[in-house]
């Protein structure tokens, strides 16, 4: 007989719309198609699980539905020659727990191409305190440094979003390297939790968010890191000293840009677009890597708090609140 394992299944209502969570056991027949059959560990809650979780902005399309976009644990069975059983593994992206099946289940069965080996260094529960927040943030600093911003230059990172998991992130890694950072946040309270991990100041998300009332404003910024876009983007835009460089991650704040082309043109100001989703494997493997080495373990232990599988569910609505601070990882094993 198939192995069994516990999973969050999410289906509609009888009202067609209305998302049901329930857990359940499921066999290894119940999973879909894949080459790599792995033992899910860790996982972790996203903004985009808090909206998978609640049947928001149409991002699952089939139910029943096995949550949870990023997971790392063991491998099972590999019809693949990368893996063998008892590899470590993480997989965050490639629409995971959106389009196929998620790590909110004792078992997932994906794509080989999806995963990356834990590095040397990890444990499964740090590589989820990570997750896809994290990564993202090591793609936009690796960004900011691809393009020339470097920690020995004299001048500031501006990290936006700064409390949330990519800014938190994001200041802890460009600390680390020696940059110097400001925290942009709209939650004054959490000003300690920012300076603790390693923001030299601390300024009222306000005072971005209107657009810029003309195309180039004083020079500040030397890097940023955006989770935010719209007028915080195109104010910080105007703020750039000349060729300074914005990684652009998320839209915290809207999806519009409304901004001029005059930055570009008249400070050879650089826009970087972060993706994490489908980034390609080397870029991954390296990510991962500099994770190691980059972000402070102790900085992670402190953001990163437990829940168990069992108990996601009422996160799911809380995180949507913004009422969720640092990483939260969910122990599935
Ligand atoms: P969080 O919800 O953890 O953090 C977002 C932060 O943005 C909040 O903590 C808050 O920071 C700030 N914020 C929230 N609402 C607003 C608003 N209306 N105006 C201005 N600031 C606001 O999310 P993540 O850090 O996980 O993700 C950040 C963004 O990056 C999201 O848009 C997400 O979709 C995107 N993303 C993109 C990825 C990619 O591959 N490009 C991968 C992962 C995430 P504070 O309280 O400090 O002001």
């Amino acid at each position: 007989m198939s192995e069994m394992f516990r999973a969050l299944v999410l289906d509609t209502a009888q009202d067609g719309k209305t998302v049901v969570p329930q857990f359940k056991d499921l066999s290894l027949d119940d999973l879909p198609e894949g080459d790599v059959l792995v033992r899910v560990a860790h996982s972790t809650l996203n903004y985009k699980d808090g909206m998978i979780l609640n049947g928001l902005g149409r991002l699952v399309r089939k139910y029943p539905h096995v949550p949870g976009v990023d997971f790392a644990g063991e491998v099972v069975e590999s019809a693949d020659v990368r893996y063998k059983p008892g590899d470590r593994v993480i997989l965050t992206g490639w629409r995971v727990g959106e389009n196929h099946w998620g790590g909110y289940a004792q078992m997932a069965r994906v794509q080989a191409d999806w995963l990356v080996p834990l590095p040397d260094g990890l444990d499964t529960a740090q590589a989820m305190a990570i997750g896809t927040a994290g990564f993202t943030a090591m793609l936009a600093v690796m960004a900011l440094e691809e393009q020339g911003v470097l920690p020995d230059q004299d001048g500031e990172v501006l990290v936006s979003g700064a409390a949330g998991g990519v800014g938190s992130v994001a200041i802890s890694i460009l600390a680390h390297l020696g940059y110097r950072v400001v925290a942009s946040t709209g939650r004054p309270e959490n000003a300690d939790y920012l300076k603790h991990l390693g923001a030299s100041d601390i300024i009222d998300r306000a005072t971005l968010a209107e657009a810029p009332n003309r195309p180039l404003l004083s020079e500040r910024w030397l890097g940023a890191v955006d989770s935010v876009g719209s007028t915080t983007l195109a104010h910080m835009l105007a703020e750039m000293k000349y060729h300074g460089v914005v990684a652009a991650c998320g839209l915290a704040g809207g999806a519009d840009l409304p901004a001029t082309v005059i930055p570009f043109l008249l400070r050879g100001v650089k826009l970087i677009g972060i993706d994490s989703v489908l980034c390609p494997y080397e870029k991954r493997v390296c990510a991962w890597q500099r994770l190691v080495t980059d972000l402070p373990a102790e900085r992670l232990d402190e953001a990163m708090q437990t829940v168990k599988l069992s108990d996601i569910v009422p996160y799911g609505e809380k995180i949507l609140k913004g009422a969720v601070r640092g990483r939260l990882v969910v122990d599935v094993a």
